[in-house]
């Protein structure tokens, strides 16, 4: 079978092989534990169920225009307007299959073989991944051992003739931390300055804690959105918990809109018209859907605080967004896919390892399921790893008695 290179080279997204793992092992009836996930457990709000069933009782499900169903672009042109006190056009916004393909697109449009992309480490998974699909090269700067924010010093340095872009994710996958105000008008003037694309990743800004607000780029733009590189993605999978029905989107200068159009018209012509009428439903029904959510979310994360504390040697920066934390685990292991697969085996807990996000000897956690959940994997994982735990534990019926340490 021939197979190119490049595909060939592209690696399995960590956290689908970690869901299949799963399941596997609970199809054998193992009572598994998944703190890998990337997607919060709520129902999908009711008004997007009405509104994408009204589309298919009325058999209304023909293509679309490719950039969007002009009703739900004015409800994501009300969207910037609300959140980012931004007024842009039509012409300025492309609803895609997902945030995921948006920043494809992005990608695609905007680079030339060898181009570099600025990844700041830790990072999601998929920025390097897609930045190689599209024959770039991701050039990754990474921070101060002990931080998770980078230094713009370091980002500086990272730049060569070849940078066409950086990209931003605040609040992070996987450390959970917000970009603080500072540092985002840092980069916005230094992008602009170096006429470089900024690709700001906005699909967790408003899962944010303690009272905090994601600084906005935009706010420290001093171009006109037509003349200016700053692209701003954002989507329902987190905000509404909408993982499964695809749609995302960019803002950007109509130029770079207009090729993004015709990427997309060749490979996926538009994102499913009943996926865009839900989203529709989404943000214009009831936003208290969002707030109910992220404060769940947050009762979460600080329920995963307190475990992570009374870890044995483990340190963790204090989420202020997402649903993710990112322990540091080299008290345990610097090698975090084998303290994975070890905690995958022993205690039947899923992680992600940190090697997947740019940061040996660290483990993603999600907290967007329940407490229970939450409270039992860490005592199971503490069981597994922390000599002041007690060596014996029920998991599921079984009484397991640790002999490893
Ligand atoms: N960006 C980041 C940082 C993400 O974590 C994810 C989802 N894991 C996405 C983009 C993609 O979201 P979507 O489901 O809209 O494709």
């Amino acid at each position: 079978m021939s197979i190119s290179q490049l595909a060939r080279s592209i690696v399995e997204p960590p956290t689908l092989r970690l869901n299949e793992e799963a399941r596997l092992l609970r199809e054998k009836g193992l009572p598994v534990i998944h703190l890998g996930g990337g997607e919060p457990k709520n129902k999908t709000p009711i008004a997007a169920i009405l509104s994408s069933a009204v589309k298919l009782v009325n058999g209304d499900t023909k293509y679309v225009p490719t950039d969007g169903v002009p009703s739900l672009k004015k409800a994501i042109i009300r969207y910037t307007e609300e959140n980012y006190e931004r007024m842009v056009q039509p012409e300025n916004v492309i609803v895609s299959s997902g945030a995921k393909q948006s920043v494809y697109n992005v990608l695609f449009s905007i680079l030339n073989p060898q181009d570099e992309v600025i990844v700041l480490a830790p990072y999601w998974v998929s920025y390097p991944e897609m930045i190689k699909m599209v024959y770039g090269v991701p050039v990754v700067v990474t921070p101060e051992d002990g931080r998770y924010l980078p230094r713009m010093a370091d980002i500086e340095q990272a730049v060569s003739p070849a940078t066409r872009a950086l990209i931003v994710n605040s609040p992070n996958n996987p450390s959970g931390l917000m970009y603080p105000e500072d540092l985002v008008a840092e980069i916005v003037r230094f992008c602009e300055r170096k006429s470089i694309y900024l690709i700001m990743d906005d699909i967790y800004h408003k899962l944010v804690f303690d009272g905090k607000k994601t600084p906005s780029a935009y706010k420290y733009a001093s171009k006109d959105i037509e003349s200016s590189r700053l692209i701003v993605i954002n989507g329902i999978s987190k905000l509404y918990g909408m993982t499964g029905f695809r749609i995302g989107w960019a803002v950007a200068n109509r130029k770079l809109v207009e090729v993004m159009n015709n990427v997309q018209a060749q490979t996926t012509s538009c994102a499913s018209p009943i996926s865009q009428a839900a989203a529709e439903g989404a943000l214009t029904g009831l936003q208290s859907i969002v707030e109910s959510l992220r404060l769940m979310i947050e009762n979460n994360r600080n329920v995963m605080m307190e475990e992570l504390h009374s870890f044995t040697g483990v340190r963790i920066a204090k989420p202020d967004g997402t649903f993710y934390c990112f322990p540091d685990f080299r008290a345990y292991s610097s090698n975090s896919v084998e303290l994975s697969n070890f905690l995958l085996k022993k205690a039947l807990v899923v992680t992600v390892p940190g090697r997947e996000f740019g940061m040996e000897g660290h483990l993603r956690l999600t907290y967007a399921g329940s407490v229970k959940d939450i409270t039992e994997g860490v005592t199971r994982m503490k069981w597994a790893l922390d000599p002041n735990a007690p060596n014996e534990i029920y998991i599921g019926d079984r009484k397991l008695v640790r002999d490893w340490l």
